[in-house]
């Protein structure tokens, strides 16, 4: 039986060094001292584990993606994730949180019990710990501007405002949403003016120009004139606001030597993204005053949960390998790397055209710092 206990400096160092693999770089990446590592790990990890490694307390203000493994394709130190609710009304059919969530993201969003109380425990325990500064994103698993959980309840309103409080807790702060249009209520724009909250970027999703592409692929997320309306007004108050082009999707206007499947209405889907519409995206940004766009293809998921996607795309991705075969990695279906290079290295093209910086959405991630 283990009895080590982490409050005890030796045990909690002993811990440290027989955290799991993928859990190391938290660690090791930012020059910390013995005493910021014991903070991270009596923050992040079990005080008295019954057994090695050592398994992640459940937290509100969590560590970013948990399941990811921080030494292989997410290289990657110490960064803070703030789920506010749990489940996404929008439920776009090729949601990626479709691949890890327990149940379907758009089945019964709901608050998470507790939300408040535990979200200023955590943030105590942080200042308490003095864990050093990470970057804080809100929120990777849901949308924390959803338009009925929001309005009610005003969990992410009082999540701005805890955060701002404690702003001098964390590096830089990215939001997340495809609801713009709550973040321009007085309320929410008055924390995220503040020039303490800096720095923060609100990253809006908006993958389509044409709206009728949107209502195929996410018809209950919001439109996106609303979306680019908000963007607008975001940037006119002095908000750093970058476009999420997200997920980049298969197009017919890519070589069809490279993209060997067939045009998408044999498969029955229009076409999410001409040229036409990415630059009238990339011009749209351009003129609101942005700066920055952030990308990637669509990975669709193997999980059960997201048969929409599956329907969609999987004989397209297939049809677009050359031995006709499957791609598969990290759970999830993939184009060919020439293939996701090519529809790429086309929108970055198109947005640099504008003047804008074009990045790849993992590397955003990982250089927040
Ligand atoms: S808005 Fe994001 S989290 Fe919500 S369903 Fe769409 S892709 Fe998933």
């Amino acid at each position: 039986m283990l009895s080590l206990n982490s409050q005890n400096n030796t045990d909690a160092d002993t811990l440290i060094e027989n955290v799991a693999t993928k859990f190391k770089p938290i660690f090791a990446k930012g020059n910390y001292t013995a005493d910021q590592k014991r903070a991270i790990y009596r923050y992040f990890f079990s005080q008295k584990p019954k057994k090695l490694p050592p398994s992640l307390k459940s937290r509100t203000l969590n560590l970013y993606d948990p399941l990811a493994d921080r030494t292989k394709r997410f290289p990657d130190g110490l960064r803070f994730c703030l789920n506010v609710y749990t489940g996404c009304a929008h439920s776009c059919g090729y949601c990626y949180v479709n691949g890890y969530s327990k149940e379907g993201v758009g089945f019964s969003p709901h608050v998470k019990a507790g939300f408040k109380e535990k979200l200023a425990k955590d943030l105590n325990d942080i200042k308490n710990l003095q864990l050093p500064k990470a970057p804080l994103h809100l929120s990777n698993s849901t949308d924390i501007c959803q338009h009925d959980l929001e309005t009610e309840h005003r969990h992410s309103l009082f999540a701005l405002q805890k955060i701002n409080e404690n702003r001098n807790l964390f590096g830089p702060i990215a939001i997340l949403t495809k609801n713009p249009a709550i973040l321009c209520d007085k309320a929410y724009l008055l924390i995220l003016k503040n020039e303490t909250i800096r720095p923060l970027a609100v990253q809006i999703t908006c993958a389509f120009w044409r709206d009728e592409a949107r209502k195929y692929y996410e018809p209950n997320a919001p439109t996106v004139q609303s979306r680019l309306e908000a963007f607008k007004t975001l940037c006119e108050n002095g908000i750093t606001t970058e476009l999420r082009l997200d997920p980049l999707f298969p197009c017919n206007e890519i070589d069809p030597v490279l993209r060997r499947h067939h045009p998408l209405n044999s498969y029955g889907l229009p076409e999410p993204q001409t040229d036409n519409d990415l630059a009238e995206l990339a011009r749209f940004v351009k003129n609101a005053n942005g700066k920055t766009v952030i990308s990637k293809p669509l990975k669709i998921p193997i999980s059960d949960k997201a048969q929409q996607s599956k329907d969609w795309f999987v004989k397209l991705y297939r049809d677009a390998n050359p031995t006709g075969q499957s791609i598969v990695k990290g759970g999830s279906y993939r184009l060919p790397d020439a293939y996701q290079k090519a529809i790429m290295t086309r929108a970055k093209k198109i947005c640099e055209k504008q003047g804008l910086a074009f990045k790849y959405c993992k590397h955003d991630a990982l250089t927040r710092k």
